[in-house]
């Protein structure tokens, strides 16, 4: 299985200047080589990626000297990029392959793992040609290194390390279901109780990035004070987007690691229809995400995700009784049945949720009372910024 690891790097000035001249490389091979590829195109050759890179290559030395300052990988890559682009277009996957202008487009590199070293307390990556990198975070995975793509956002540079993990997370022993009712006040709400708060630093950064953009509007365009704003949106947005990303880490991981079968609903179609607004705000938290993740990390443990159809009355049906009431607004905080049930709304939609519901009719009103006792807001404190992420790639 491919993992990949985005890590912040603490890179000096020295360093910097490497990872802009790598990029540099990068980008000059790739627009050299898609002019070379329109061109033999046009002229009726049948252009590839491998047979540019030959090209490229006999040339390098005394043309391009300045190539070799870098790893060689900065000018390699990007024709078998190129190639996989043009791959996609003819599939009709993707767009043609544009030219990359210095500055505008996403920078990176990419380095072969044949190249690259972790120390032992996987603090420091080492780069051909450059030396030892300092990393935010130990990278989390064991196994062998793939490659390395190290990026720029915004003023910073990350590595994204690639590695072939093992798959070695505990199968789950014990079989536990669990419902899950996502939502934009509470991110989650899980049927055993738990809620997942959004965390404060995150809406105390969404105050300042509106003031933020307003202050941008005022500025006069192309002066140095709006270049300054800018940059102070474009990072504003990093760490917002950093820290959902770590939320949403925090949140899936703990849900997968603790229960063999889990139920969701298909809240994203179903918000859209329902109301706009509100769906606005889902998808400003990342639910999206949010599912993507619960997903592979349920599959690498063995755990079943249940997504259930956006017709299911998850909030509208007693999860005592099972009667679907006929209408729930959406200012109803509290659902309460003819029956006795007196619920929170969103436990109750996490209540009919969970893909074993059986267990569900058995819990009696004190102990519900319990559940909703030890109700707490997780993250409220435990939110630190650390800039990285793991995604599946495959397998
Ligand atoms: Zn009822």
């Amino acid at each position: 299985m491919q993992i990949a690891h985005k890590i912040e790097l603490k890179a000096n000035n020295t360093q910097m200047t490497y990872f802009k001249k790598a990029c540099g490389v990068a980008r000059f091979a790739w627009n050299w080589g898609l002019a070379e590829w329109d061109q033999q195109f046009k002229s009726g050759q049948k252009p590839s990626g491998m047979a540019l890179k030959k090209q490229f290559n006999a040339i390098k030395e005394s043309e391009f000297p300045w190539t070799y300052e870098v790893t060689k990988y900065a000018s390699q890559q990007p024709f078998l990029d190129l190639q996989d682009a043009w791959k996609r277009l003819f599939k009709k996957l993707g767009g043609k392959p544009r030219f990359k202008k210095k500055g505008k487009s996403h920078d990176s590199f990419y380095v072969g793992g044949d190249q690259i070293k972790l120390d032992e307390s996987k603090r420091r990556i080492k780069i051909p040609n450059l030396g030892w990198v300092k990393l935010r975070e130990s990278l989390r995975f064991e196994g062998k290194i793939n490659s390395v793509v190290i990026s720029r956002t915004a003023d910073r540079w990350f590595a994204s390390i690639q590695v072939e993990a093992s798959n070695s997370f505990p199968r789950h022993e014990n079989q536990v279901s669990v419902g899950v009712d996502l939502g934009v006040l509470q991110l989650a709400t899980l049927s055993d109780g738990v809620v997942f708060q959004s965390p404060r630093p995150l809406q105390k950064l969404l105050r300042r990035l509106r003031r933020v953009s307003r202050q941008l509007s005022k500025k006069i365009k192309g002066s140095q004070q709006s270049k300054k704003a800018a940059s102070n949106l474009a990072r504003l947005h990093m760490r917002i987007a950093n820290i959902r990303r770590d939320t949403l880490h925090k949140i899936t991981t703990a849900i997968a690691s603790n229960s063999s079968e889990i139920g969701i609903e298909d809240l994203h179609v179903k918000g859209m229809v329902r109301n706009p607004k509100l769906a606005r705000a889902i998808s400003d938290v990342g639910l999206g995400e949010f599912r993507r993740q619960l997903n592979y990390k349920a599959e690498w443990r063995g755990a079943k995700v249940v997504i259930h159809s956006r017709f299911f009355p998850s909030s509208k049906k007693c999860s005592s009784c099972g009667k679907v009431k006929e209408a729930l607004s959406l200012s109803e905080r509290t659902y309460k049945c003819e029956c006795g049930l007196t619920i929170d709304r969103d436990l109750n939609a996490a209540m009919n949720l969970n893909p074993v519901p059986k267990a569900l009719r058995e819990i009696t009103p004190a102990e519900m009372t319990a559940l909703r006792r030890s109700v707490h807001p997780v993250f409220v404190t435990s939110i630190v910024e650390t800039g990285s992420q793991h995604q599946l790639l495959c397998g």
